[in-house]
């Protein structure tokens, strides 16, 4: 790269402050060099980020940066770990210093709030593309996963679900609330952790809560009753859907259910767990709602309030699909 790649990664890729503890080398040398505290377990994340499948092209420099590293640490708490370092790998089109310095605002940002040091990386001249890798620490034998549902346990959704679907689908730009869901997706770090204790399985929900959920049921050869109308929906989606006009109520259920992005957890717990869990998360604060119920039978069946059957009319993003 023309304007020196050590002067990006120096003005752009190089850690402020005086970092952790447990970082022995970090950006600079050949490779980091980490120490694991004791009794603990290693977490391992990576996602790529590509322009145009995972964010809109005209997003803001600070949200791909912010989201990169969001999606990872999504993925820690779906494990129930504590984050602590990350590697990114960025691709450019050009060395624009003012999308550098953007991007490494957003990415800082979200990295000093959970007190997360960049240990490493590489750039390179390309498409513009962004690998994220992320790593926690759990409990050793504490880790969630997605297996490990019983039938008869609840299953819970934290947050709200739709918004950043609903951005989507209404083309909502820059500051509008629902957009702000879409680029600054909140990672449930608190209440993975807090969850370690309650849960019997968990996963976060990066594709749609039908398609996330699928994916924990298969784990166990499970299924789920779910009731659609009880699905978290948030005050800014109601109000968007509102100034959408009437007619809108079908559309509103399939967001709910199936549009990705929301970053939410999906997890399941013993009905016993319940009032105990509630109080958990209510002190983070984290919303929770239990949505249905794990049964024997594969496969998901979802129901409106009046007690009929629904059919939702798609399941969720799938980068490859059959006919690809
Ligand atoms: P090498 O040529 O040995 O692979 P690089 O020149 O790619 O080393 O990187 C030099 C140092 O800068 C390494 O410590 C590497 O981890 C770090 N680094 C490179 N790119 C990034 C980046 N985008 N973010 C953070 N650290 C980076
Ligand atoms: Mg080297």
């Amino acid at each position: 790269m023309a304007a020196s790649e050590f002067e990006i990664i120096r003005r752009f890729f190089t850690p402020p402050g005086p970092g952790r503890n447990d970082v022995l080398a970090g950006v600079g040398d050949d490779a980091a060099l980490l120490a694991v505290p004791p009794d603990s377990e290693l977490v391992v994340c990576m996602d790529t980020l590509v322009a145009g499948v995972h964010f809109p092209k005209e997003t803001a420099p600070a949200a791909i940066g912010y989201k990169a590293l969001a999606v990872n640490l999504s993925d820690l708490a779906a494990m129930g770990a504590e984050p602590a370092w990350t590697t990114l790998s960025v691709t450019l089109p050009d060395n624009d210093m003012d999308w550098l310095e953007q991007f490494s605002r957003g990415f800082f940002g979200l990295a000093s709030r959970y007190n997360v040091q960049l240990v490493g990386g590489d750039i390179t001249r390309g498409p513009l593309n962004i690998t994220v890798q992320a790593h926690g620490f759990v409990p050793a034998g504490q880790a969630l996963y997605r297996q490990g549902a019983r039938p008869g346990d609840l299953v819970c959704v934290t947050g709200s679900l739709g918004d950043a679907g609903l951005a989507l689908h209404l083309g909502l730009t820059g500051e509008a609330p629902l957009r702000k869901r879409l680029d600054y997706p909140q990672p449930r770090i608190e209440a993975g952790i807090a969850l370690r204790q309650y849960a019997s399985a968990m996963i976060d929900i990066s594709d749609g809560l039908l398609a996330d959920l699928d994916h924990l049921l298969e784990a166990d050869g499970l299924g789920a009753l779910l009731r659609v109308d009880e699905l978290p929906r948030s005050a800014d989606f109601l109000s968007a859907l509102d100034a959408a006009g009437p007619g809108c109520e079908s559309l509103a259920r399939d967001l709910t259910l199936s549009a990705g992005d929301d970053y939410e957890l999906c997890f399941c717990i013993p009905e016993l767990q319940r009032v105990a869990m509630e109080e958990t998360l209510a002190s983070i604060p984290c919303a929770v709602t239990a949505v249905g119920v794990i049964e024997e039978e594969p496969g998901i069946r979802c129901y409106r309030k009046d007690g009929s059957t629904y059919t939702p009319s798609t399941t969720g993003y799938q980068h490859f699909n059959r006919t690809d």
